[in-house]
């Protein structure tokens, strides 16, 4: 809770900050919806949108069709005036994507580095992330940087962190480590976290505020999203959802720990069940979709057992946050043909009976490379909260 008073820049800051994110989140939008929306007068959002124009964030679209009398002009984002950087730290690549303001794709760049090989070095990531924004940066106006990592991270001291020799486990600090090359905010989140803000500005969660997005493919993560806002935790690190523990002293987790959900259910877990259930090996999504169709029945039970394991753990969440829908996101969304109606069904017996007719299940049609755009959307999100601390004339 604030306990500190607003004085009137901060009301002036906190009024413009609102009106550009409603315009972001319900434009093409009025200046009579915008005063209606947000219960300011009409002469403070004409004076504040004003100041958004000049800014040049927002722009005069067109006059809205109907209606009676005087047809309202409609305001949107100016979706090329600033930009911003997200990278994906993946397990063997990394792939940098600039955005606009709107959230499209202006470039992508990958390039590969194994994280989890032995002869990677932090030195070697540090000098690929300093090159390539550097030289994205000569090209766009980019004002901030978000960063997404598959392990557990923490946000607050934007430092990756991980137990030390566990392959794939990175303890960088990425603000020394790029603030030589740059001179703008830079933001880390953990890739379940970002890949859930991809849907719930572009994807499956656009019309929800209460969302767990489940992440699942070579490992287990969960974005919980409480009205509209990512739940961080004390120290950014919410939503470890592949570490809950399951069962004590089975497989060892990549975190050190034993019996970590993660163990059961990331996808490389499932193919081996099923490869083992086939008697020859399955190495991909798509090969497993086809011993699917095939209707072997061996490799059924094992996708079975593994929905029931899936719905337990998902519907637990949804016991606990009593969400408006769950997203399932990653490699398992390929295989929601298959999954949607056994999990469904298996979500029934789990699911507090007062919360079943409540939520929505959904799978996510996101592209592979959301995750760097939704590490973008770290920035964005800082950007509309703050624009005065980006945007010069809106300072003092
Ligand atoms: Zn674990």
């Amino acid at each position: 809770m604030r306990h500190h008073g607003m004085n009137s820049q901060d009301n002036r800051d906190h009024n413009r900050a609102a009106l550009l994110s409603l315009v972001r989140s319900h434009g093409p939008i009025s200046r009579s919806e915008l005063a209606r929306r947000s219960g300011l007068s009409k002469p403070v959002v004409t004076e504040i949108v004003d100041s958004l124009i000049n800014a040049n964030l927002i722009y005069e679209s067109y006059k809205a069709k109907s209606g009676v009398g005087r047809r309202p002009v409609m305001l949107e984002i100016n979706q090329d005036s600033l930009h911003m950087l997200g990278i994906d730290l993946a397990r063997t690549h990394v792939e940098f994507m600039v955005t606009d303001l709107t959230g499209n794709s202006l470039k992508t760049v990958r390039r590969p580095l194994n994280t989890e090989s032995d002869e990677f070095s932090t030195l070697e990531l540090t000098r690929l992330l300093a090159a390539t924004t550097k030289k994205l940066m000569a090209e766009y106006d980019i004002i901030g940087i978000g960063i997404a990592h598959p392990r557990p991270l923490s946000s607050r001291k934007r430092i990756v962190v991980g137990s030390e020799g566990q392959p794939g486990w990175i303890a960088l600090d990425v603000q020394p480590a790029l603030s030589q090359e740059t001179n703008v905010p830079i933001f880390v989140g953990n890739d379940a976290d970002v890949a859930g803000l991809y849907e719930k500005w572009f994807g499956a969660a656009r019309d929800l505020h209460d969302f767990i997005y489940v992440m699942v493919g070579e490992g287990v993560g969960a974005g919980i999203f409480c009205a509209g806002a990512l739940l961080l935790g004390s120290r950014g690190m919410a939503g470890e959802f592949g570490h809950i523990k399951i069962k004590s002293g089975e497989r060892e987790c990549l975190c050190g720990g034993r019996g970590c959900l993660e163990t059961e259910l990331a996808l490389p877990v499932l193919l081996e069940k099923a490869s083992e259930a086939l008697g020859r090996p399955l190495e991909s999504v798509e090969q497993l979709s086809a011993a699917l169709e095939e209707g072997s029945g061996l490799v059924k039970e094992v996708f079975h057992g593994y929905a029931r394991t899936m719905a337990i753990h998902v519907g637990n969440l949804i016991n606990i946050f009593d969400p408006a829908g769950v997203i399932m996101g990653g490699e398992i969304a390929h295989l929601g043909k298959y999954l949607e109606e056994r999990l469904h069904q298996e979500l029934g017996e789990v699911v507090h009976p007062l919360l079943r007719d409540g939520f929505t299940l959904r799978f996510s049609a996101a592209a592979d490379n959301m995750v760097a755009k939704g590490a973008s959307i770290l920035v964005q999100e800082h950007f509309f909260a703050y624009p005065h601390k980006y945007i010069a004339e809106f300072r003092g």
